[in-house]
């Protein structure tokens, strides 16, 4: 979609430094981490929250399957880490591509402000 900050970052026209990719999703760092691993997990195409996903549990369930695969391969499993999608402006949702932040590598507060 034009104007959206993640579907350049899929296409490649701004960098990001990637740390899985297939024809679907997607994952990179996040540019202001708030944990010393903070990585974003994406769906290639479009789409804007996970309010739209509803309908799309399949989708949904590989996002979420991806994440919990490279909180795994990053060596979080054994202390934690936290899976968070931000959904709308009360949600904190700042970028309207939707997106699973995988946080980790030290302890979390809860619940969030
Ligand atoms: P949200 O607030 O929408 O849940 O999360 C958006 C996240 O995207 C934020 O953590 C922010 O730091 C990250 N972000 C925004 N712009 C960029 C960018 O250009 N590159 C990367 N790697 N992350 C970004
Ligand atoms: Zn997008």
């Amino acid at each position: 979609m034009k104007d959206c900050i993640f579907c350049k970052i899929v296409a490649g026209e701004i960098p990001s430094t990637p740390l899985y990719a297939d024809d679907e999703l997607y994952a990179f760092n996040d540019i202001n981490p708030k944990a010393p691993t903070h990585v974003l997990v994406i769906p290639t195409e479009h789409v804007d929250g996970v309010a739209a996903l509803d309908e799309r549990p399949e989708l949904l369930g590989r996002l979420m399957s991806r994440a919990v695969k490279l909180a795994r391969e990053l060596g979080l499993e054994e202390a934690g880490y936290r899976l968070v999608i931000n959904q709308g402006e009360d949600g904190g949702q700042s970028v309207g591509h939707v997106h699973v932040h995988l946080l980790g590598g030290r302890p979390l507060n809860w619940p969030p402000g």
